[in-house]
């Protein structure tokens, strides 16, 4: 992938492809394809729609531009194309996702009016570095707890969504730094770009990739540690793949396991006596491949039972949060949270946790909607509560 990522037409191999196949099992364990039984909301039907675009049997209308807003990007459908079986064709593909955000750059010049919630979005970002549009006082909450240091190797990256709306998680996060005598550095961080990536609105995210960059490098760290998963898949896959970023990215789960194995800091936990179920969050499971290291830690916590939903990692449900459809779609975002914390009473668990800001305020507003027992806890929080001075 290079700047070229916007290209609709690059990726019409992958269209041709599905089109000699047209399976369908892409649909399998879709959430929008749960939602909407029709398919030109399903990915196969997305794919048939991007095609007859571009050979112009339609044209890029509303009724288009409505359809693509149906898309969490979850990458569901790129696990359970047949192309990854090689039943379609030797070369496998994996970039459906990539392929519905090129398609909505494109739309996007035809449909401001359906896109509106993008362009507030792009707008809000653009204009303050936050998709909320909140004045930047990024860590004026957090002022207590941080304590950032020049000369150290590892930045942490704390991401809006945990600074601006769930600032508990980003003291957390913080905390358990601050508890372990992690040193850290903090740099003026500006979104990492990816609600307007996602929504389509690709050569604005890269003016925001290139504003991080410099200030990653000028930091001169060694590694980067986030605890939001959409910025880690951002900052590792797509920063260093764009703007060539040359930096070792982690998830905090990856990066604390290894600490917590180094230090014993198993030793220093108190017990948390709950049955407790995980989440995998879409772009830190499917997109980033990792399941394991959350689990791990879990699993390590004295009194702690962990007990698996029925879908889990490759096929964890999407909780509706990602691709900007919380933004657009507020209604429909509920069902889809709901239905994950229905997966989550199936279990004994009292406690749904998961390690995504994004993931834990959708879930904690489906359950408005959705009154369950389980309490909803980022796995920072919990780590927080556990972990002694
Ligand atoms: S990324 Fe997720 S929501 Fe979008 S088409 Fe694929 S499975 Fe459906
Ligand atoms: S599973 Fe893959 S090849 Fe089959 S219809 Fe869906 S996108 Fe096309």
């Amino acid at each position: 992938m290079s700047k070229n990522v916007a290209n609709i037409e690059k990726f019409k191999f992958q269209i041709d492809t599905c089109d000699n196949c047209r399976c369908g099992f892409c649909r399998i364990q879709c959430p929008v394809w749960d939602l909407i039984r029709s398919e030109a909301y399903s990915p196969r039907g997305k794919l048939q729609i991007i095609r007859a675009v571009l050979e112009g049997h339609l044209s890029p209308d509303e009724t288009i531009a409505q359809i693509f807003t149906y898309c969490t990007t979850c990458e569901q459908c790129q696990v359970t194309c047949a192309s990854n079986y090689g039943l379609v064709h030797p070369r496998s593909y994996k970039e459906l996702v990539d392929i519905y955000i090129a398609f909505r750059n494109y739309l996007k010049e035809y449909n401001p009016e359906t896109f509106k919630d993008y362009v507030r979005i792009k707008d809000n970002t653009l204009k303050t570095g936050n998709p909320y549009g909140e004045e930047y006082n990024r860590f004026a909450n957090l002022k207590e707890v941080l304590n950032p240091t020049d000369s150290a190797e590892t930045l942490l990256f704390f991401g809006c969504t945990s600074t601006y709306r769930t600032d508990n998680i980003a003291r957390a996060t913080a905390s358990v730094f601050n508890k372990l005598d992690l040193p850290y550095n903090i740099i003026d961080e500006i979104c990492c770009s990816s609600p307007i990536f996602r929504t389509g609105f690709v050569e604005e995210a890269i003016s925001l990739m290139e504003k991080n960059k410099e200030r990653i490098e000028e930091s001169g760290c060694q590694e980067l540690v986030t605890t939001c998963p959409g910025c880690y898949s951002m900052l590792d896959k797509y920063y260093r793949n764009v703007v060539g970023l040359d930096i070792e990215v982690k998830h905090a789960s990856q990066f604390l396991l290894e600490k917590f194995e180094e230090r014993n800091v198993w030793a220093r936990m108190d017990g948390f006596k709950h049955i407790v179920t995980f989440h995998d969050p879409c772009h830190l499971g499917r997109a980033m491949g990792v399941y394991e290291e959350p689990r791990e830690i879990l699993r390590q916590i004295p009194m702690l039972e962990l007990e698996e939903m029925d879908r889990t990692r490759e096929n964890s449900r999407c909780c509706g949060g990602g691709g900007g459809f919380r933004a657009s779609h507020p209604e429909e975002v509920t069902v889809m949270a709901g239905r994950r914390l229905e997966d989550g009473e199936r279990t004994r668990a009292t406690v749904m946790a998961s390690w995504c800001p994004n993931c834990i305020m959708n879930l904690r507003f489906g359950k408005k909607y959705h009154p369950t027992r389980m309490e909803i806890k980022d796995v920072m929080e919990i780590l927080d509560e556990v972990i002694r001075w």
